[in-house]
């Protein structure tokens, strides 16, 4: 008998924003193909009676390519197991879901995704940054960043993106920074805009670095910034204040303007 597939967003880290259906079909998984990017707190909590498959991506020789995740994948669930496919954030927001969908459909082996709590809108909200504001932005484009910005055959529209109002969100965008702020000034964009980034974000040691378009790669470069991290581009930024997350109050300190749930206080 054909076993069964979930396809399981963890959220951006922290149990707390793990969903309720998430623990449930992780709890009860044969076994868990998992990412890297749900995180120590989250991959120290998987059940030890399932076999647990480490598909993170660490370059070199112990990487397990794409096709190789979703052979195992297959196997696995053709054998009759529970399989759970644990990826961070949400599974269909540039993680490859969209494609081990599609695998375990020409397969026949049925399938059920377990969304997740997108880092691209929620790790802004932990400093405080909201993506759209009526004051600031009325539409939000999430891009990926890893691709070169220079290159001839971008599937990004770069000059579109220069040219539209409301803030960009850029994923995996931390090694190709300073291409990324020069196409789009380069473009037109103001030098001027804000620009925030949010590395490990609702975890213990989230970190943000802020400035504008023509400065930001200097900083970044300066403070040693390394992925994971979020990109916030836009006047949203502004609502960013260094005293305003309160997400962990200092000891025996309680009271913050403003609390984000989802990262464990202690
Ligand atoms: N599916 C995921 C994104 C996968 S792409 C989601 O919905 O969140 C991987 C990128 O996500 C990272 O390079 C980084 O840009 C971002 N990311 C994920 N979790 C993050 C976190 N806790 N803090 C900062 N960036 C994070």
């Amino acid at each position: 008998m054909t076993g069964k597939v979930w396809l399981v967003g963890s959220g951006p880290g922290g149990t707390g924003l793990l969903t309720l259906r998430a623990r449930e079909v992780i709890d009860r998984a044969e076994v868990i193909l998992y990412d890297q990017l749900p995180g120590e707190e989250i991959l120290s909590t998987l059940p030890g009676h399932a076999e647990l498959i480490d598909c993170g991506k660490y370059g070199g020789d112990h990487t397990l390519e794409q096709d190789e995740i979703e052979a195992l994948m297959l196997d696995r669930a053709l054998s009759g197991r529970r399989v759970v496919r644990l990826k961070g954030g949400d599974p269909f927001l540039f993680g490859r879901g969209g494609e081990e969908i599609d695998t375990l459909r020409a397969n026949g082996v049925p399938c059920e995704v377990v969304p997740g709590v997108t880092s691209a809108i929620a790790v802004p909200a932990a400093v405080g940054i909201a993506v759209t504001h009526r004051k600031y932005a009325s539409q939000v484009t999430v891009i990926t960043g890893h691709e070169d910005p220079g290159k001839p055959e971008s599937a990004l529209e770069w000059e579109a993106l220069a040219k539209l109002s409301g803030t960009l969100v850029i994923l995996m965008g931390v090694k190709n920074l300073g291409k990324i702020t020069e196409i789009l000034t380069g473009y037109g964009k103001d030098r001027n805009t804000p620009v925030a980034i949010i590395e490990r974000g609702l975890r213990a040691d989230q970190r943000v670095t802020t400035g504008v378009l023509s400065d930001i790669s200097e900083h970044a470069k300066k403070a040693g910034v390394r992925p994971p991290a979020i990109i916030v581009i836009g006047d949203v930024v502004r609502m960013y204040r260094e005293d305003l997350p309160g997400l962990i109050p200092p000891e025996g300190e309680n009271s913050s303007f403003l609390e984000i749930s989802g990262r464990n206080k202690d």
